[in-house]
């Protein structure tokens, strides 16, 4: 699940109540300060707490105040053009920042890093440190040179790292939910997509300590935790000494395990590896949430293949309906590319039709952006006018935003178990929640629940993307 817009505020969610709740480290000792921003994916959001925490080992705290720090670093998506974009126009506003304050240092991190590599430091002269997804333990030296007038790269890709003995520093606090990392990298090669070449070879992290997490996490009141992977289906563990190998529907029943109080999501999924054990699991353990996000790029075949997505439609739609007779109320989101390479007006309308027949909660969905270095790129003529492609992608919306209403109309008069998350954007008399389709659910404050706390809400109205109703006591 990629996002483009910059989400700056994630340090203005540690707020001063939340502090010791939102740190994972108890006691960072010295009055060092870093500044950090994600963009992207929740992996990206993932990472930007491993990297707090080996930058609380030295001593660091993060502040959401970035005129308190001469330490920033930015974490960055190269997934779409668009989102590179984003970071270059951060880097200008951190340019006039350092003309004022030369004493500055600035870090770039995650994808946008492990594509350009050194020409980063050639490219953009503010820039201090180059640090892809697999060199965070390299921080602390980068920083100490970095201070000594040296700058520094390190974008080694790994094929063992998974960060599985540091414990995340949460920035993104709203002390209920938390993603859990479960693997990095990805072994598919989809034409259109960077990640293979930014976040390298898939490796699953060993289970027991992605369980611990789990436990640590609901131990310190966290109600929710989400298992991140680019393609979670294809976690695979094998246990060094009993060399017995840990499949995901496995892993997934073993922190559901964790407590019943727990509720478990996972993302992303892949319809070429999600597997029936994996539906019997979510089954069979209600704090398994009822959602699958499971991205088809296109409904089409023809441009399946050409994306090497490794399925076509009848094997998109099969998965589809097996999920729907295994788990008959799951919620399915997808991922949908509009405007690749050679796409016909007829496959066009593949992609509007799958929308349907999934009948999906929700969509990201975009225009493709040809990407450097990408087996697209490579291989196929970026042919589809931009102007189609944003009409086709008008088109995709507009269908899905008529599924998704039709969705959620069907929900009124249901109750749902709700998980409070805190106050609706709104009004401060309302609390926000999700239920187990991860539909977000409004509802009116009533007797002394508070966030965290599980309640029935009766679904009175509906609209795209909200569910509101009533506690029912
Ligand atoms: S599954 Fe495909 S789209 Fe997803 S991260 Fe891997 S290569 Fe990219």
């Amino acid at each position: 699940m990629y996002n483009d817009n910059p989400t700056l505020n994630i340090n203005k969610e540690i707020d001063e109540s939340k502090q010791g709740q939102a740190f994972f480290k108890e006691g960072i000792k010295g009055d060092k300060k870093f500044y950090i921003e994600s963009y992207g994916c929740q992996m990206n959001f993932s990472d930007s707490e491993i990297v707090a925490s080996i930058l609380a080992d030295i001593g660091y705290q993060p502040t959401r105040n970035i005129e308190e720090t001469n330490l920033i670093f930015i974490n960055t998506c190269s997934i779409r053009e668009k989102a590179e974009d984003n970071v270059r126009k951060r880097l200008r506003i951190f340019d006039k920042m350092k003309r004022k304050r030369p004493d500055l240092l600035v870090g770039v991190l995650g994808c946008m890093a492990e594509r350009l590599k050194e020409k980063f430091l050639e490219e953009e002269k503010l820039v201090d440190m180059v640090v892809g997804p697999d060199a965070y333990r390299d921080i602390p030296k980068l920083v100490a040179n970095a201070f000594d007038g040296e700058k520094g790269v390190n974008v080694f890709l790994s094929r063992e790292e998974t960060y599985a003995d540091i414990s995340p520093l949460r920035l993104d606090g709203n002390g209920i939910s938390a993603f859990i990392s479960i693997m990095r990298g990805c072994d598919n090669m989809c034409s259109f997509c960077v990640v293979p070449y930014t976040r390298g070879r898939e490796r699953s992290r060993n289970c027991f300590t992605v369980i611990a997490e789990a436990r640590d996490l609901f131990e310190r009141g966290y109600k929710e935790v989400t298992l991140l992977g680019q393609n979670v289906d294809s976690y695979k563990w094998e246990n060094p000494e009993t060399k017995k190998v840990v499949s995901f529907a496995e892993l997934l029943v073993m922190v559901a395990n964790v407590s019943p109080e727990l509720r478990v999501r996972f993302s992303t999924s892949h319809p070429k590896d999600i597997t029936e054990e994996v539906m019997y699991a979510i089954r069979d353990h209600e704090n398994i949430c009822n959602y699958i996000h499971l991205p088809v790029q296109s409904g089409n075949s023809r441009i399946l293949k050409l994306m090497n997505r490794t399925y076509d439609r009848e094997w998109y739609m099969k998965k589809v309906d097996d999920i729907r007779r295994i788990i008959p109320d799951c919620a399915i989101s997808s991922d949908i590319i509009t405007g690749f390479c050679t796409e016909t007006e007829e496959e066009h309308q593949d992609s509007l039709s799958i929308i349907k027949y999934a009948n999906y909660s929700l969509s990201y969905m975009f225009f493709y952006s040809e990407r450097p270095g990408t087996l697209a790129q490579r291989k196929y003529e970026d042919d589809i006018p931009l102007a189609v492609k944003k009409r086709r992608l008008a088109e995709v919306i507009e269908v899905q935003r008529a599924v998704s209403i039709a969705e959620n109309e069907k929900d009124i008069g249901k109750v749902f178990k709700v998980l409070i998350e805190g106050n609706s954007k709104r009004s401060d008399d309302f609390y926000k929640g999700r239920n187990s389709q991860n539909k977000m659910t409004i509802f009116q404050k009533k007797g002394d629940f508070k966030p965290g706390d599980y309640v029935q809400v009766k679904i009175t109205e509906s609209t795209m993307a909200t569910l509101k109703g009533e506690i029912v006591l």
